[in-house]
C-alpha cells in the first residue's frame, strides 16, 4: 500500500480495536492499545497501537497522538525490559509496503533482544502459540 492511502476503517488493527478480532491483551487505557504480535520476531515482541481510527502510519498522524503512543510505547518497553529481562529492546515502525508495513494502522513494534539469540525477520516470523503469548503478556503486564 502507498505511503499515502487513505486510512482502511477494516484493517486488521481496527477490528481489534473494535473487538471484531481477538488479540492477547498488554495493556489498554483510553488512547492506547497494546498486544502480543502472533508472528514474534523474538520472545515478547508485542505492538502498541492508538485507539483512534485514522492515522495509517507515522507521517499521517497528528502529533499529539505519536505523543502519547510513544509514552505509551516507554512505559510498555520499561514493563518488558524489566519483566523479560532481554539483553537490549528495539522499536521498530513502518510506513508504506516498500518499508516493510503490512499492517496501515500505526503502530509501533517493541522487541525484546536476548543476547545470543536469532531476531527473526520482519514479515518472516512463524506464529506462536497463544498460551505462551498469553503467559508472557501477563509477565509484561505484572511489570506495569
Ligand atoms: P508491520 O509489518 O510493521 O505493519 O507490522 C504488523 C505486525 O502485525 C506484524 O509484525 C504482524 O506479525 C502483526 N500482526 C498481524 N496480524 C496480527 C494480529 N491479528 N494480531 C497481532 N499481531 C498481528
Amino acid at each position: 500500500m502507498s505511503l499515502h492511502a487513505a486510512y482502511d476503517p477494516d484493517n486488521i488493527f481496527a477490528k481489534i480495536i473494535r473487538g471484531e478480532m481477538p488479540c492477547v491483551k498488554v495493556y489498554e487505557d483510553d488512547d492506547i492499545l497494546s498486544f502480543m504480535d502472533i508472528f514474534p520476531q523474538t520472545e515478547g515482541h508485542c505492538l502498541v497501537i492508538p485507539k483512534a481510527a485514522g492515522a495509517t502510519n507515522l507521517l499521517d498522524a497528528p502529533a499529539e497522538m505519536l505523543g502519547t503512543v510513544i509514552a505509551g510505547t516507554q512505559r510498555i518497553a520499561r514493563a518488558v525490559a524489566a519483566s523479560l529481562k532481554p539483553d537490549g529492546v528495539r522499536i521498530a515502525q513502518f510506513n508504506g509496503a516498500p518499508a516493510g508495513q503490512t499492517v496501515y494502522h500505526l503502530h509501533f513494534h517493541i522487541l525484546p533482544v536476548y543476547e545470543g539469540r536469532a531476531v527473526a525477520a520482519h514479515e518472516n516470523a512463524g506464529p506462536a502459540a497463544t498460551g505462551e503469548l498469553k503467559a508472557l503478556a501477563e509477565k509484561i503486564r505484572a511489570a506495569l
